[in-house]
């Protein structure tokens, strides 16, 4: 359907060294991408790894936003900060900010709108954990949180992406299955066409959860996974640009 993205989650990870590095062999590697790609990296480095990529076909991303457009919120980062940053993707509503940082659907939908109204495009994701998939609730959990961030963003909602990270897929080594991946990814194509139908087929649904060089291809080959969301194997040049080889 869409042209694919390839978005790097680099977490808490890096320094400005292994950053260099890091980027440096991407940029060698990469030429012309037949995908989108993205690096999303940790707000100190964001200066950095923008004066690296610039003229540079990987597009910079941020881990998260404020909901906030400015004032008294110690530590955050506001979507007009990072656009002068040159940041073009924002996660928002990553597993490890709902589960560590209290994050809620309508904390997340807000997060959404404060990146789209400064042109940055969130990410928004949405999974289940492993309690609530074996408990069959997975199609219920998934589209509750996307509906949060629709029925927030309505006529914007063209312009987010969403990225399925099955909770238990994340750091684990276990990935989704191909046809587990695809299963959930139908269901969240179906709700953005029921909200957005003239959109829907363009908006990029992303796999995240252990994704990796091995399994990229059979994954990034199914009907509505229009990319990957790449925490581990994105600080992994060679790993990553296998990843992006993949996407076509
Ligand atoms: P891993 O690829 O390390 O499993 O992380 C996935 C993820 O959470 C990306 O946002």
């Amino acid at each position: 359907t869409s042209r694919k993205l390839i978005a790097g989650n680099w977490k808490m990870n890096g320094g400005l060294a292994a950053n260099e590095a890091l980027v440096q062999a991407l940029l060698q590697g990469i030429a012309t991408p037949s995908c989108d790609v993205a690096v999303c990296v940790p707000a100190p480095y964001l200066a950095q790894v923008q004066a690296l990529l610039s003229g540079s076909p990987i597009a910079l991303g941020a881990q998260d936003v404020s909901a906030h457009p400015q004032g008294a919120f110690t530590g955050e980062q506001s979507a007009a900060m990072l656009g002068e940053f040159g940041v073009r993707y924002a996660i928002v509503g990553h597993s490890e900010r709902r589960q560590y940082h209290g994050e809620t659907d309508e904390t997340v939908a807000a997060k959404a709108a404060a990146a789209l109204a400064k042109g940055i495009t969130p990410i928004v994701c949405v999974g289940e954990t492993l309690a609530e998939r074996e408990a069959g609730r997975t199609e219920e959990v998934v589209k509750r949180q996307l509906a949060a961030v629709i029925h927030v963003n309505g006529h914007c909602i063209s312009e987010i992406v969403v990225a399925y990270e099955p909770v238990w897929a994340i750091g684990t080594g276990v990935t989704a299955s191909p046809e587990q991946a695809q299963a959930v990814h139908a269901v969240l194509r179906a709700q953005l066409h029921h909200a957005a139908s003239e959109h829907a087929a363009g908006i990029q649904i992303l796999y995240g959860g252990s994704m990796n060089a091995t399994n990229a291809a059979t994954l990034l080959a199914q009907a509505d996974i229009d990319g990957g969301l790449i925490g581990g194997a994105s600080l992994k040049a060679p790993d990553f640009l296998q990843i992006i080889a993949a996407a076509r």
